[in-house]
């Protein structure tokens, strides 16, 4: 049993420990996300019964990105049902960068993950929806939800974001030639770009991790959010790909299902124990925050969290 103390230890530590580390460079290729200043860093561990740890930026919002791929990927799952979701999107390591083209090629067209771009936007084009504006409705309900708050996108960011997604828009057409695409592909490309538009901060990324934590249930609200046996498949996506290229490094040393996204937060979940999240800009050449990963590394390793420890 874990307790409260030690938790709140850990995240104090691992924040003193990595707040003077420099390493890494913000994302450039979204020209808003090259602003945001990189010497912002939070750290939060949210629990099952619904307490926060946290200690430094971690009240201050940033942007969703890829770790939107998470919440559209349970929803989609939820709605479509998990053997479905898994013919149609894949849960396999795609070997390759979150936005790579190659992948596809090499893999008949099929996305293999939600976890990277292609597979994101074919979770989203699954959602049932009647047009662009309820599906982009449904995406941030249900981040609102695993959060425990209305979240809202970012107008100038989404607008940073569509000005300069093309490669995006290519993938999208890309699955729709492959059969991987079930709505109109466009549409798909946008609400994808604007579920990764959202802004949260460090605490609600711990809240909604501890929702994964706690088998579906909101520990906050105490609302259910997705079905407990979806849970699972859903964890299990963020294993293979939920760091991309360092999702295997990310296994053997931390051993939590965890997602990154280039606006510099990160989150990993402790099955029916906890989850622990953090935000710095600044990215590795895998795309993961450089302090992000430092911060939770160390906090699973003293608080003994990894799940293939015996
Ligand atoms: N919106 C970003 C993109 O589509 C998200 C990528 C990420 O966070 N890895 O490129």
């Amino acid at each position: 049993m874990i307790t409260s103390e030690q938790i709140a230890e850990a995240v104090a530590a691992a924040y003193d420990s990595h707040k003077a580390n420099r390493n890494g460079k913000n994302a450039s290729y979204i020209p808003a996300l090259a602003e945001v200043d990189p010497k912002l860093f939070g750290v939060c561990a949210a629990t099952v019964d619904g307490q926060t740890f946290s200690a430094g930026d971690a009240d201050c919002e940033f942007a969703l990105e890829s770790i939107s791929k998470v919440f559209t990927a349970a929803l989609a799952v939820e709605q479509a049902g998990p053997e479905v979701f898994h013919r149609k999107v894949g849960a396999d390591p795609t070997g390759a960068e979150f936005n790579s083209v190659l992948a596809l090629e090499l893999h008949n067209d099929k996305p293999n993950s939600p976890m990277v771009n292609a597979g994101a936007m074919t979770a989203t084009s699954l959602i049932s929806a009647t047009d662009a504006m309820d599906r982009e409705r449904q995406v941030v309900k249900i981040q609102s939800d695993f959060a425990g708050r209305p979240i809202t996108v970012n107008e100038q960011l989404a607008e940073s974001e569509r000005a300069t997604n093309f490669h995006n828009r290519a993938i999208a057409w890309l699955l729709l030639c492959g059969g991987y695409m079930y709505s109109d592909p466009m549409e798909a490309c946008d609400v994808y770009t604007l579920q990764c538009s959202t802004m949260v901060t460090t605490v609600d990324l711990a809240v909604m991790g501890a929702t994964l934590a706690n088998g579906g249930v909101n520990p906050v609200t105490g609302k259910r959010v997705i079905a407990k046996a979806n849970v699972s498949h859903v964890l299990a996506e963020m294993t293979m790909e939920g760091l991309y290229t360092s999702s295997g490094d990310w296994a053997y040393t931390v051993g939590l299902p965890a997602k990154s996204g280039v606006g510099g937060g990160l989150f990993a979940v402790a099955p029916g124990k906890l989850a622990i999240a953090a935000f710095s800009p600044p990215l590795d050449k895998a795309g993961n925050s450089v302090r992000a990963q430092a911060a939770i590394t160390q906090i699973a390793h003293q608080l003994g969290l990894g799940l293939y420890d015996t």
